[in-house]
């Protein structure tokens, strides 16, 4: 790889930036200073210092995001705050995007990358990567409710879906209101609130608490946001 590429990618300068600093002798390789851009490093082996200090390279960014209500999950909007503007100014890259998507009203975890290939290997509906779903519904949500869900329920459109695990955790016959976790395992639009509303209720309050085998943190607040563990990167890929 070009020197000037691995200080680019590590966010050191643009391009034509980094090149100026590579000219003004400002970065060393393995201890000597080098002063063409397209001196070839390796990443693997080669220390890289600018300004004295080490520069790392890492070539994927993973991030826990707990998004809150009223922030839409794409990269940039002209009116909307999106998940990406949540992010430091530190951490920013303008090759992070959201692997998926949460609606705005939709609270949790969203997973913030610049690997596409495990976006596509999560997304693909072939790969049936689970997602965890907690859900307050305006009705009661009943035994066959569960069963449904079990089976292929048909949504509107005609749409069938693939067999969701529905739990129950609690019931308020009273105001007529539950609460449930939902485990599926394919993101059409909507899902959710469209399985929910087949069988006659109401979504009030959604929101994501895992993806694959990556729960979301307690610790995160909302609007707040973690690197991955490696031991959670490994596990999603
Ligand atoms: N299902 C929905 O209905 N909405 C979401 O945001 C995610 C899943």
């Amino acid at each position: 790889m070009r020197l000037d590429k691995y200080l680019a990618d590590m966010q050191i300068g643009s391009r034509k930036e980094v090149k100026g600093y590579i000219k003004k002798g400002l970065v060393q390789v393995n201890g000597a200073i080098i002063k063409q851009d397209k001196f070839q490093v390796n990443p693997d082996e080669d220390t890289i210092l600018y300004q004295g200090v080490k520069i790392l390279y890492q070539k994927y960014f993973y991030y826990m995001l707990n998004k809150p209500a009223g922030v839409i999950s794409a990269t940039t909007d002209k009116q909307q705050k999106t998940v990406i503007d949540l992010l430091q100014p530190t951490d920013f890259r303008p090759d992070l995007f959201p692997v998926g998507r949460l609606d705005k009203d939709t609270e949790g975890f969203v997973l913030l990358s610049n690997d596409g290939e495990l976006a596509h290997e999560l997304l693909s509906p072939k790969k049936h990567v689970e997602k965890e779903y907690f859900a307050e519904v305006a009705g009661v949500m009943t035994k066959e409710d569960v069963i449904a869900f079990a089976k292929r329920l048909t949504l509107d459109q005609g749409e069938k879906a693939l067999p969701g695990k529905l739990q129950i955790l609690k019931v308020d016959e009273v105001n007529k209101t539950s609460e449930i976790s939902l485990v599926i395992s394919e993101g059409k639009f909507h899902q959710v609130k469209r399985m929910v509303q087949a069988v006659g209720k109401k979504v009030t309050y959604l929101r994501r608490d895992r993806i694959g085998a990556v729960l979301l943190d307690p610790a995160l607040k909302l609007g707040t946001y973690r690197p991955l563990t490696e031991k959670e990167i490994i596990s999603l890929s």
